[in-house]
């Protein structure tokens, strides 16, 4: 018995086969263009185990309507990529795979990855973030999504700008959101190179770092998770951490007790493997 995984990207799908034990026994990609393109590669690839699949998760790009009873549920809905606008991403699956399909949001999936198998292991809540191509957190308490009239979108949570930085953002909807100020588009435009293309002791990082503490402050004073992690390209950079902990420290001024800050914010413990392995682990629970 497999399950499928996957995971839908701005820039690439991300399939994989996965065993009982969810080791993800292959994995391909595809590069992310149009619905009829990307998802007839999808397809095509999972017909090949089509006799073994017993289920599939996909962990996608969004935002996406995850509401069971709604008519547009398992679309893709309002994204500004425009040929997925609107898009029956479910649908297309259901109508080729009679087995049941397990729908959140890529973060959510990394999420449940870590909750799974990776730092969020025996923990009851735990939030994850990515610092990507954009900006997106998932929480999950006691093995459920939080979720409300639709899943969160973290990214976009409001930061103070940096008393030395003068960038105005770049989110098209709100400027200086978290998305805006510390994504890897908003590093590149404003240093005119690629976040991978700074050196680690340029100045910016600690600005950079003061965004991502100020996202760990907020998630903590609202949520207070028992772990939150921060993955995607950005956090590659390794001098993060430590500059995040100490800005961390700096802005909650020990007002609450949180858990030892190098047990409490961390990178993923999967690696680049958290959505894959959350897609799996989702698919596996829908059999339950
Ligand atoms: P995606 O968000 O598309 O899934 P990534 O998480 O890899 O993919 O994020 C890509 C973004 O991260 C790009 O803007 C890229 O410039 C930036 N990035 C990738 N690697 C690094 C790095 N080592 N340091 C800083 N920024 C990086
Ligand atoms: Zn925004």
């Amino acid at each position: 018995m497999y399950y499928g995984s996957i995971e839908a990207g701005g820039t690439k799908f991300v399939c994989a086969i996965g065993n009982e034990e969810l080791e993800i026994l292959e994995r391909v990609s595809f590069p992310t263009t149009t619905p009829e393109e990307t998802m007839s590669a999808v397809i095509d690839y999972f017909k090949k185990y089509q006799a073994e699949l017993a289920s599939i998760g996909v962990g996608s790009f969004g935002p996406i309507d995850i509401h069971p009873d709604s008519p547009t549920y398992g679309y893709i809905t309002s994204t500004p990529k425009l040929a997925w606008q609107n898009y029956d991403f479910v649908g297309a699956l259901k109508a080729v795979f009679d087995v049941p399909i397990a729908w959140t949001t890529d973060v959510n999936a990394a999420a449940y990855g870590e909750y799974y198998y990776g730092h969020g292991q025996g923990k009851h809540s735990v939030v994850y973030y990515t610092i990507g191509t954009g900006v997106g957190g998932g929480a999950i308490q006691d093995g459920r999504f939080v979720e409300g009239f639709s899943h969160p979108e973290m990214g976009h949570m409001l930061v103070v700008p940096h008393k030395d930085d003068d960038f105005k953002g770049a989110c098209p909807f709100h400027g200086n959101c978290l998305e805006g100020m510390a994504a890897g588009p908003a590093v590149e435009k404003r240093l005119g190179i690629k976040g991978q293309d700074v050196p680690a002791d340029h100045p910016y990082w600690e600005q950079e770092a003061y965004y991502i503490a100020q996202c760990a402050y907020n998630t903590t004073l609202m949520l207070s998770p028992d772990v939150i992690i921060f993955g995607g390209g950005v956090m590659k950079q390794e001098h993060m951490m430590e500059r995040v902990h100490r800005q961390f420290k700096e802005l909650l001024k020990d007002y609450v007790k949180t858990p030892e800050l190098s047990e409490y914010i961390v990178t993923p413990k999967l690696v680049d493997n958290a959505a894959t392995i959350g897609c799996l682990a989702m698919a596996k629970d829908l059999l339950k």
